[in-house]
């Protein structure tokens, strides 16, 4: 009988879309090129709305969920990649349209894998995950944007999360001020720790505000939406950006066009899933000279993959503090 192994699959139960724990064999894989012994997956705000069934992110069922892994290349028919290589991948639909992560043993697309700079091991890229990487990619449209340390404070917003900790952890290693936005006290000290200079309630962001308000941002990392964004917007500084990445507040934007027509202020979007590969490539070249080790263990801890349905209720209730590493071995 063929070998089997541990998965989180994401099933129809009592009308409901839900993640549990199974046993599946190779023979229950898609038909992809590269075979990946999973070492590490992570969990994402979006894994948490799959596993719990808060939101239909699961574009078919069964689903294995899971939108980041990291492993070894232990079959490979793509002359990309070979036997032996390590490789992680995030987002491009894994969890949601092909079979992700949260699984001992995997199939994956070549053309979704990147190969794990040498700087780090596969359990730090799944501390870092696609909420680290598209931290980067907030901070790398910053730069883009030409916003530089020297223009004034930037703020992250849903600060102790895992996009809001490592980028403050970026920004404040580059130079900038960075001001945190938390609705978590409790987590200043942790905050000021990765680079926080200062702290702004996120129940002051969340208030319904002017169109147009006194200029205070030079850039920002806005991971919340609805009416934090709007009013992120209109406290920007005259040309600066706002990287939008997040809806863990909401997914509309009740704004006005003033931030854009009298401030000319950028409104850049990020998205991580179908970034392309040389962005992709360039985001992870970047984590492995700005993030440092120490702190990537201070954001992370590891837990088994048996704890995921329990974590996903917290991480969609806005409770997970940093990044949660999951091993699907233990
Ligand atoms: P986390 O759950 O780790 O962090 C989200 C943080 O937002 C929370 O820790 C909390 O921060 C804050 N928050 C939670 N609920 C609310 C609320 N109702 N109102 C205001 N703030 C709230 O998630 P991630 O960091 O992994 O992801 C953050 C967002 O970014 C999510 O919406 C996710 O879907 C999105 N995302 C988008 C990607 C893209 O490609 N565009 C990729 C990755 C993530 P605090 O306690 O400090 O206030």
């Amino acid at each position: 009988m063929s070998e089997r192994f541990n998965a989180i699959v994401a099933t129809e139960v009592e009308g409901k879309t839900k993640g549990q724990l199974q046993q599946l064999t190779l023979a229950d894989l898609p038909d992809e090129d590269v075979l990946i012994d999973v070492a590490y997956s992570s969990l994402n705000f979006k894994d948490g709305l799959a596993v719990s069934g808060a939101r239909p992110i699961c574009k078919r069922l069964p689903m294995v969920c899971g939108i980041d892994l990291a492993g070894t290349v232990v079959e490979s028919t793509s002359d990309k990649y070979a036997v032996g290589d390590l490789v992680l991948a995030n987002g491009y639909g894994l969890g949601e349209k092909h079979w992700g992560g949260y699984s001992q043993k995997a199939r994956v697309n070549a053309d979704f894998l990147v190969k794990v700079p040498t700087e780090f091991t596969l359990q730090e890229t799944m501390a870092i995950g696609t909420a680290g990487y598209t931290a980067m990619l907030s901070v790398l449209m910053l730069e883009r944007q030409g916003i530089k340390p020297s223009d004034g404070e930037v703020l992250v917003t849903g600060a102790a999360g895992g996009v809001g900790s490592v980028a403050i952890t970026l920004l404040a290693g580059l130079g900038y001020e960075v001001v945190a936005s938390t609705g978590r006290p409790e987590t200043h000290a942790y905050l000021s720790d990765l680079g926080a200079s200062s702290f702004i309630d996120r129940e002051t962001l969340c208030a319904k505000g002017e169109p147009l308000g006194a200029e205070r941002w030079a850039g920002a990392v806005d991971t919340v939406g609805s009416q934090t964004l709007a009013n992120v917007l209109a406290q920007t500084r005259r040309n600066g950006c706002v990287a939008a990445c997040g809806l863990a507040g909401g997914m509309d934007l009740p704004s006005s066009v003033f931030p854009f027509i009298l401030r000319g202020v950028v409104l850049a979007g990020i998205d991580s899933v179908m970034a392309n590969m040389d962005l992709r490539v360039q985001a992870w070249a970047r984590l492995a000279t700005d993030l440092p080790k120490e702190k990537i263990n201070n954001i992370s801890r590891v837990e088994p993959m048996s704890s995921i349905p329990e974590l996903a209720e917290k991480i969609v209730s806005g409770n997970i503090r940093g990044r949660v590493v999951v091993d699907v071995n233990a």
